[in-house]
């Protein structure tokens, strides 16, 4: 591989690029515009648009796409060639700066939540300049892609990126209120840092095609345990085999020609389960580029006869996959929010900033969760696997001390104030440490940064950083109005730690540092009130408590109809995904099981009616064949079951009751299938199965 530094970001139209192509001027309108999140200036539209054009069709582009992220997930991108006709009708090449700015696909087809009906089907895609533009490769397909929201005609949202841009904006708002009252005047901008630590499977390409369920649902819905699974905690961390090193040099050379710094990589807890972690990037940026990097590791994996498994749940018995957002924040002059320091304010700052997120955890953990639920993931959370349902905020030892410590504090003096700044510039790194031994705690700190462990490996985490942006500007909010309370204490410090003081009082129920998986938590939790959704049905209300949408409104993130055409597009995305699982499994079995079994059945009788007309007894296999036709039977008997549940669930026409009562009744009848099948799986003679099973899955590359 060449140098990193030598190809990084070569199909991106980067800021170099800008200023090596565009006039000064107009790089400089460009880059302002980009800096304040504005909108573009129309009048430089054209040049950029020409410049980009240019830059495309010299590195081989015939076309652009504006890029979106519909609310189905993943991303979206429909190719227009940059074929126009010119004055006189001659073809020729041609990029508008309107077709840069704003695009419009018909786009009829995504999900509105009702938002649209079709006589005003029309959406549009309009460019975000704060997310450069960048080279679709795809085999000698080039395509100049522009990172686009995507909105309707009528101005509602239709997209993921938007509500987050929005929720930054709102967050800006409060934490540059509150930084000036606390003196700071060099506060401009907030930035917000995320790094998602993207956790993935592969399976070798031929095995995975014999798997129906892999290739149709991403995961398998039957598999008998293997003999060596995760037991011996050999994989995690273990020397990354060739085969699978090749494929990660691969994915990073790509990666770092996108632009997308990939710094981690390494095996995980499960057999053939692995992880990449790219440098963190402002939020916006940071976003885009996994979106992107989900689809690269696809395609790379493709070159390598790799199937890549971005679900949350591939298999049955070993560790799922998730998506570690790390998330911190702070402002244009470089400083983190979250960073102890050896500024006594700045610490004020950093508890500031702390409480703050506590009381958006304490008031809006339901919003939380629900931004992580979906059919996927619900294999995960409240699944006994990391980390629970239950959203609470895990400190570590040294900060829960110093956080009780002012809950319980006396007197709010000068002397009081620096031993409590003093704690918190002493704040152990290994703090650190602590918390990556709590895997089991959905959102821990981790010494600078918050990292939220709740979201899917296939997820857009556009939607965490946005319930996690909205979360802390509502604390910033209270405490804010709080302070302005007690403007009649003259010391800023004096005033925010008294402030504090009741903060961490109120929000003690959402801090634990204990075992998150255990019976006793869960328990805990109920005493304290903290909601527990166990899955999607359950934790989308959520987003139509009366106080989400006051928040959602009051933050101008989404509208109330907005926010009810989401959950009402979560929920359908839930039943189709469980509605495929479900016929993908009643095809399974017909089609290959039961075929599977009567070829098992055939033989072993054989064997029997052999041995009878040897003169023998063969009462054994006679006993065999009837055992095989018994499973036989039950197979037959578990598949009509749950046909007939999917059926009864398809006569239900309210949405959120047919959720529930396929995530119940379902889910129950899908698991006594799986049973039977596995059990046929382990007896069936191996040249009968008719697909791989999870020791191959598991350990072949
Ligand atoms: P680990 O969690 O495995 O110990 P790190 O904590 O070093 O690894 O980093 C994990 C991810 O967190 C990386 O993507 C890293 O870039 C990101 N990260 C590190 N510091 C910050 C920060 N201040 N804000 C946001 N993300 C960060
Ligand atoms: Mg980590």
């Amino acid at each position: 591989m060449s140098r990193v530094t030598e190809c990084f970001g070569e199909l991106t139209f980067s800021k170099a690029v800008m200023r090596e192509k565009l006039s000064r001027e107009v790089f400089e309108k460009l880059s302002d515009a980009i800096q304040a999140g504005n909108a573009l200036d129309e009048n430089i539209a054209a040049d950029v648009a020409h410049a980009m054009k240019e830059w495309a069709i010299s590195r081989g582009a015939t076309h652009f796409s504006h890029w979106f992220q519909p609310q189905r997930g993943g991303t979206a991108e429909k190719h227009d060639a940059f074929l126009s006709y010119s004055e006189q009708g001659d073809l020729i090449e041609r990029f508008s700066g309107k077709q840069l700015i704003q695009s419009e696909p018909d786009a009829s087809s995504f999900p509105s939540g009702g938002i649209r009906s079709t006589f005003e089907a029309r959406g549009y895609t309009a460019w975000d300049p704060t997310s450069p533009a960048f080279l679709l490769e795809s085999g000698e397909t080039r395509t100049l892609v522009i990172p686009s929201v995507f909105l309707s005609w009528t101005g509602d949202v239709l997209d993921r990126k938007t509500p987050f841009l929005r929720s930054m904006r709102a967050l800006n708002d409060a934490v540059i209120k509150l930084q000036r009252l606390l003196g700071n005047r060099l506060a401009r901008k907030v930035v917000v840092n995320v790094g998602p630590e993207q956790e993935y499977f592969v399976v070798a390409r031929r095995l995975a095609d014999t798997r129906p369920d892999l290739r149709i649902c991403g995961r398998s819905l039957f598999g008998a345990p293997p003999a060596k699974g995760q037991q011996m905690e050999d994989h995690y961390f273990g020397a990354i085999h060739p085969k699978m090193m090749r494929f990660m040099e691969d994915l990073d050379h790509e990666l770092y020609r996108r632009g997308i710094p990939a710094k981690t990589r390494h095996n995980e807890v499960s057999p053939n389960q692995f992880e990449i972690a790219p440098l963190y990037e402002e939020a916006n940026l940071a976003i885009d580029h996994n979106l992107q990097m989900m689809d690269i590791m696809k395609k790379v994996g493709a070159r390598h006869d790799l199937e890549v498994l971005l679900h949350e749940k591939p298999f049955a018995g070993v560790n799922g996959s998730g998506k570690h957002v790390n998330w911190s924040i702070g402002d244009n002059t470089g400083a983190n929010y979250l960073e102890p320091s050896a500024s006594p304010l700045k610490n004020i700052n950093f508890l500031l900033t702390l409480g703050a997120l506590m009381l958006g955890v304490d008031k809006f953990g339901g919003l939380l969760r629900a931004g992580v639920a979906d059919a996927g993931n619900d294999h995960r959370l409240g699944a006994n696997e990391a980390p629970p349902a239950i959203m609470s905020v895990f400190l570590g030892e040294y900060l829960s001390t110093l956080v009780d410590e002012i809950a319980g504090m006396g007197k709010v003096n000068e002397q009081s104030m620096n031993h409590i700044t003093m704690g918190v510039r002493n704040l152990p790194r290994i703090s650190k440490d602590t918390s990556d031994r709590n895997r089991t705690s959905p959102i821990a700190f981790t010494g600078n940064k918050f990292e939220f462990r709740a979201v899917g490996s296939s997820q857009n985490v556009s939607e965490a950083v946005t319930s996690l942006n909205l979360l802390l500007a509502y604390g910033l909010f209270i405490i804010e109005g709080r302070m302005a309370e007690r403007g009649s204490i003259e010391d800023v410090k004096e005033r925010a730690i008294t402030v504090l003081k009741d903060v961490f009082k109120e929000t003690r129920r959402v801090r634990f540092d204990g075992n998150g998986y255990s019976e006793e938590w869960h328990r805990e939790a109920e005493r304290r009130g903290l909601p527990n959704a166990r899955n999607t049905p359950a934790a989308l209300p959520a987003y139509l408590d009366k106080e989400v949408i006051e928040l959602m409104e009051k933050s101008r993130t989404l509208s109330e109809r907005e926010l009810r055409a989401k959950v009402e597009i979560k929920l359908e995305t839930y039943l189709k995904t469980k509605e495929i699982e479900y016929k993908t499994a009643l095809d399974m079995a017909r089609t290959l099981f039961l075929p599977a079994l009567t070829r098992q059945i055939a033989s072993t009788a054989a064997a029997a009616a052999a041995m009878k007309q040897a003169g023998l007894e063969g009462t054994l296999l006679r006993d065999e064949a009837a055992r095989f036709e018994a499973l036989f039977g039950d197979i037959k008997a578990r598949t009509a079951e749950l046909e007939r549940v999917l059926n009864d669930a398809q006569a239900e026409k309210d949405c959120h009751r047919r959720a529930h009562f396929l995530a119940d009744h379902g889910e129950t009848a899908l698991g006594a299938l799986r049973a039977v099948v596995d059990t046929a799986e382990r007896d069936v003679a191996a040249e009968f199965w008719p697909m791989a099973k999870y020791q191959e899955l598991l350990t072949v590359l």
